[in-house]
């Protein structure tokens, strides 16, 4: 399978073995699956969603947004608990074109995306415990190759 790199978005081609083992990039040598959001933004997107294997879970949110600050520290917690679940956050701000392309009307908006394919999507802040039952729900209509 394909791990994009959240540092360099170098392509790593991986075992699903070798998720286990804190793998780190071929070409930066930083650690892989971090276990925290990553940030996506209009240049480094494409490359994800065209290429990871692994599905993402996307923060759509705003700096003047208070449910989105309320909710950061939840979705930073589960993400920490996800080794084969990519967390990103897309600033809407300063990504308007991603913005766009996402329909987005009220934030946080998450969505959950294999591949170029949007699975779920949901809006309005979770906590921790709502937003992993949600993950945990949809997760399932991923379909690992
Ligand atoms: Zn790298």
């Amino acid at each position: 399978m394909i791990v994009v790199c959240p540092t360099c978005t170098a392509k790593n081609r991986l075992e699903s073995a070798q998720l286990n083992d804190d793998p780190l990039c071929g070409q930066c040598r930083t650690i892989l699956l971090q276990k925290k959001p990553i940030e996506l933004n209009e240049k480094n997107f494409s490359t994800f969603i065209q290429y990871s294997d692994l599905p993402i879970v996307i923060d759509l949110w705003a700096d003047w947004c208070g449910p989105c600050k309320a909710m950061a520290p939840h979705f930073a917690h589960v993400a920490s608990q996800y080794q084969q679940v990519v967390f990103a956050k897309i600033n809407t701000e300063t990504n308007p074109r991603l913005s766009q392309a996402f329909h987005v009307r009220s934030i946080p908006t998450l969505v959950l995306m294999n591949k170029t394919t949007e699975l779920a999507r949901v809006s309005g802040a979770l906590k921790a415990t709502e937003l992993k039952q949600w993950v945990d729900q949809n997760i399932t209509k991923v379909s690992f190759t």
